[in-house]
């Protein structure tokens, strides 16, 4: 579809090919909306934000500006992620799994619509952001099974003593662009939020402290699944062998045979 028909679509709740009918016609305030989604396209805002929604893996999320577009490179991570954990656990086990900087929910959610008998904490240190994710548990139905939390993941992590809690799989999909390359990036993705971009001064400070506090919180065996960028994966092979509690780690490639997937085994 052209971004116009994915616009009208959206505004008349229709689909395509009822855009082609000859009764087809726009109420003065439809025809508003559509000049002022135009213009906000226009001036560079991303078209699923225009949209407020998008799909992952099928599944409809609703997104807005204080949240990451989801990507298909992550769609690599939920399946591959549920592939792994189908390989490791007991099928009849209830997992346990967190999300760590959940955004949208668009992980958490399609990890609960593939695997029903999980059980999901989903955290993320944004209020605005989880409010977003929230709204998508409830529109797919998975509300009860994501347990969603403000906290940030360092939080996280050192309340290890404290929380016995233990989770056979962590999976994020962190920000990995080095600080002084966020000025690079395309003007679109620019727009949007400065945190679910900015992965420190390497780009990788998440990735550091999700292998030291995910041996704290994995069970054993367990499961971290993480995305990574452009160019990141002998960092992180590096930090895995420098942690040296993790019994080892599997690559994956996205769909333009870039390594971007680390599958790390406890
Ligand atoms: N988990 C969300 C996603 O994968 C948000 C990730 C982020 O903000 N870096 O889209």
């Amino acid at each position: 579809m052209t971004e116009t028909e994915l616009m009208l679509t959206s505004l008349l709740n229709c689909r395509r090919l009822d855009l082609y009918r000859d009764s087809l016609s726009l109420t003065p305030s439809q025809a508003q909306t559509l000049k002022a989604m135009r213009s906000r396209r226009a001036a560079g805002e991303p078209l699923q934000y225009i949209l407020g929604e998008t799909d992952f893996m099928g599944y409809p999320i609703r997104v807005n500006s204080a949240v990451l577009i989801p990507r298909p490179e992550t769609e690599i991570l939920v399946t591959q992620t549920q592939q792994a954990m189908q390989k490791i656990f007991p099928l009849d086990d209830t997992m346990h799994i967190i999300d760590v900087g959940t955004g949208s929910g668009c992980i958490a959610i399609a990890l609960a619509k593939l695997i029903p008998s999980c059980r999901i904490t989903a955290i993320d240190v944004s209020l605005e952001a989880l409010a977003c994710a929230r709204e998508n548990a409830l529109l797919n139905a998975v509300e009860r099974q994501i347990n969603f939390q403000e906290m940030d993941m360092d939080i996280f992590f050192n309340q290890s003593h404290a929380v016995a809690k233990t989770f056979q799989v962590i999976i994020a999909n962190p920000p990995y662009i080095p600080t002084a390359k966020i000025a690079d990036l395309p003007a679109e993705v620019r727009q949007e939020p400065w945190a679910a971009l900015d992965g420190g001064i390497d780009g990788i400070r998440f990735y550091r402290a999700l292998l030291a506090g995910a041996r704290l919180r994995l069970t054993s065996p367990g499961l971290l699944a993480l995305e990574f960028g452009d160019g990141q994966e002998r960092q992180i092979a590096d930090l895995v062998s420098e942690n040296g509690h993790y019994k080892n780690c599997q690559f994956l490639l996205d769909y333009t045979q870039t390594p971007r997937v680390a599958l790390i085994y406890r």
